[in-house]
């Protein structure tokens, strides 16, 4: 493989079809870009290069990079370089991985559907006048539109899975823990993961064996990879459906289209399939947004505009600010403790509901995204729009893990399913989802 040429050719598309009135997926390329790609493409030749050699990858906007961009989609960070690589970022160039740039996001990721970005929405490639979805917009684009192998993205509540849905690529919320924090600008620290997408399940798992692992820097992590229950005793695997899912989803077409798919891979695979109850999940978006509210209010209280960057309530868009706003309130209000311990509460019951399920069924299955995507600049209330993540808050919540697959289309706009599994056994879903890739 030539991958200088490789790498030529993708700006080339990039400068071609992305920028503000294209796709709009990038919000800054790699400088040395071409100087990185050469010493790569020795390795390549020399035959002792890692195992990302050969891949184009783009990172979202709110990790850090040495010395690139890393403004969150944000003027408050407008002019923010970093000084340091995440950890992610760290493990992905000792693997030879080529980082091509910086993605477009909601700002602060603070969204569903990308048009929160101070820098203008991204487009879905699959048809330029509907969102791409978000907050994640730029990964989930930067993909479709071919600009990249792999991306990274971050996912509070379905931050990766619902614009992968949106723009028919493969999406992972890793287990909580599994994925070293260092070095991500936080929404909400006790839900935040990152995560890769890509157009298909082997390179999303090839990334996540990149990144995944206990990391010195980050205490909430672990070096796990739990060995499910179906593959410890080689049992017929169980897939759950639940009435739970099916009420949140508005465009009722989804849900059908998402069992009839079901019912044919366990037909093929002699799968049994079994409905299961998750009592609280209607209750996952009210609980996420005081949880979400407090802890980002909390992390942008280092935004002051001393040490880096701008005042954030002085330079911010409106969804941010309502956030900072609200969180400020919650938490004077907490003393009653209204807000964020019940939230805390519901948390608990959503991954009991889990834990109960699990131990009839190895994987819930669901679509991932409540709904097809707006048009651009459509008028939708923040409710409307918190709702976006009625189907993948959930697995935020329980901490477990969560991968959207494109497994159809509605009038030519792609469906994403979402396949979730207990915490640590990411392996699991990467099997189902390539039997799913199969029969697709
Ligand atoms: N849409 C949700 C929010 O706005 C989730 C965002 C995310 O996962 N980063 O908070």
């Amino acid at each position: 493989m030539n991958f200088l040429k490789k790498v030529k050719d993708t700006l080339k598309k990039i400068g071609e079809e992305d920028g503000k009135e294209g796709i709009n997926s990038f919000l800054h390329l790699n400088p040395d870009v071409l100087k990185e790609s050469e010493i790569i493409e020795k390795k390549i030749k020399s035959g002792k290069a890692g195992k990302l050699a050969g891949k184009i990858i783009a990172i979202k906007s709110n990790m850090n990079v040495l010395g690139m961009t890393a403004n969150c989609a944000s003027k408050t960070l407008e002019n923010y370089k970093s000084t340091y690589d995440a950890t992610v970022v760290k493990k992905i160039k000792k693997e030879d991985g080529l980082i091509i740039g910086m993605l477009n996001m909601d700002e602060f990721a603070c969204g569903s559907s990308g048009e929160t970005s101070a820098f203008g929405p991204t487009k879905n490639p699959i048809n330029k006048e509907l969102i791409s979805g978000g907050s994640s917009s730029g990964s989930a684009a930067s993909v479709a539109a071919g600009f990249c192998d792999i991306s990274l993205g971050s996912d509070t509540g379905g931050s990766i899975r619902n614009p992968a849905s949106h723009c028919g690529v493969v999406g992972l919320k890793p287990s909580y823990g599994s994925v070293s924090r260092y070095g991500l600008m936080d929404l909400s620290m006790s839900l935040d993961q990152i995560g890769p997408l890509a157009k298909n399940v082997e390179n999303v798992k090839l990334m996540f064996e990149v990144i995944f692992g206990k990391d010195g820097k980050d205490a909430t992590t672990f070096d796990v990879t739990e060995i499910p229950e179906h593959k410890k005793q080689k049992k017929t695997i169980t897939i759950g459906l639940s009435k739970d899912f099916e009420k949140l989803c508005s465009d009722k077409k989804m849900y059908e289209i998402i069992k009839k798919k079901v019912a044919e891979l366990a037909k093929k695979k002699g799968y049994k399939v079994v409905d299961v109850s998750l009592k609280h999940i209607n209750l996952a978006v009210q609980a996420y947004y005081p949880l979400c509210y407090v802890e980002f209010f909390s992390s942008t209280r280092k935004y002051d505009g001393r040490r880096y960057g701008h005042k954030i309530d002085e330079t911010c868009g409106p969804e941010v600010l309502r956030r900072i706003l609200g969180g400020s309130e919650i938490s004077q209000a907490e003393y009653s403790g209204l807000y964020y311990r019940n939230a805390l509460k519901v948390k608990e019951l959503i991954k009991q509901d889990f834990e109960n399920a699990f131990r009839k069924v190895d994987f819930i299955i669901s679509p991932t995204v409540p709904r097809l995507p707006h048009k651009i600049g459509s008028k939708i209330t923040p409710q409307e729009m918190y709702s976006y993540d009625a189907l993948t808050i959930p697995a935020n919540l329980a901490g477990i893990c969560a991968i959207s697959i494109p497994i159809s289309e509605i009038n030519k706009i792609p469906l994403g399913m979402q396949i979730m599994a207990p915490a640590f056994s990411e392996n699991s879903l990467f099997d189902i989802s390539e039997e799913f890739e199969q029969i697709k």
